[in-house]
């Protein structure tokens, strides 16, 4: 069944992104969320975003409208009932997805295909909670959404190939690159990058070298955009520590173990760039 409409749960960062990048592929989209304030912002910062594009000379003025207008907010979940899909992009909280996905399964039509954006949570549990949950399937999109080109599709153990083969039609549709990943603590990408991250705190505690040096060696000697630990001030040094920690608990292996420097800086609150303070000073 061809994709025409999707239905985004979620109008904060990952959803309105997702929404935009849906519109701007066409789609017709409905973004619902719990919060009629956070479902303005959502559609304010997609019309920003838009408004930088069109700035550039990337988009039209009549494209901005046109995609603006393709994009449906509301705090109704009925509003889903006809959508071909839907992406779940709420709060990262296992008990509140599992109840959203039962609500979505409850308006969905029969054929409908039911994504999560999940970043941590297994793709295998938040299926099961559904009547069919073949289904499902996680779609891991990439922060900022419209700019990032990857999205993991992850299979959990119910996701029937036609569900996979339909969200893979859809992350074409929207111009973005899937790859096709089986469900495990941290899919692939953070998988590999948060191990790398951690190991790179390790280094810095045992005084390999100083942050600027050990992120230059990284930067010029893997051609990395960014240094490791200027990334991990980034992300949030906070954030970082509860995915190794979904790893450490997931697996059962020591090799997974937060660093001790990554832990006592989350405990000082030097989490990074959003606190100003992380292994390196923001202003
Ligand atoms: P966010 O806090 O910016 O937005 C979450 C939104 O969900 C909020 O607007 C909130 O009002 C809404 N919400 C809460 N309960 C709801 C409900 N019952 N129904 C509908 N909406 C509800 O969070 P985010 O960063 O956009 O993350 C969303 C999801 O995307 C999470 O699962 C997260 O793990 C995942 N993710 C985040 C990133 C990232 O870098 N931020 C990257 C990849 C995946």
């Amino acid at each position: 069944m061809d994709i025409q409409s999707v239905g985004v749960v979620g109008a904060g960062t990952m959803g309105n992104g997702i929404a935009q990048v849906c519109a701007a592929a066409g789609l017709q989209v409905t973004m619902v969320d719990v919060s009629g304030n956070a479902v303005e912002r959502g559609l304010a910062m997609i019309a920003a975003n838009l408004g930088r594009q069109v700035k550039r000379g990337t988009i039209g003025a009549d494209e901005l409208d046109a995609i603006v207008a393709r994009v449906h907010g509301t705090t109704h979940y009925e509003a889903l009932k006809s959508v071909d899909v839907v992406i779940e992009a709420a709060t990262e909280n296992l008990e509140l997805k599992l109840r959203i996905l039962r609500q979505i399964e409850q308006i969905v039509g029969h054929g409908a295909l039911i994504a999560t954006n999940t970043s941590s949570i297994s793709i295998t549990q938040l299926a099961a909670v559904l009547e069919r949950p073949d289904r499902c399937i996680g779609m891991h999109f990439f922060n900022p959404v419209p700019v990032m080109a990857l999205v993991e599709l992850i299979r959990g153990m119910q996701t029937s190939e036609e569900s996979f083969s339909r969200a893979k039609a859809l992350v074409d549709r929207i111009g973005k690159t899937a790859i096709d990943v089986r469900n495990s603590p941290g899919f692939a990408v953070n998988r590999i990058l948060v191990p790398m991250l951690n190991e790179a705190i390790f280094a810095l505690h045992e005084g390999l070298a100083t942050p600027e040096d050990i992120d230059e060696g990284m930067m010029m000697g893997c051609n990395h955009p960014i240094g490791p630990l200027a990334l991990a001030d980034m992300i949030g040094l906070d954030t970082l520590l509860s995915v190794i920690q979904v790893f450490y608990d997931g697996f059962k292996d020591p090799k997974y173990r937060p660093a001790p420097l990554l832990v006592e800086m989350v405990a000082a609150g030097r989490l990074g760039r959003k606190s100003g303070r992380g292994f390196y000073q923001y202003s």
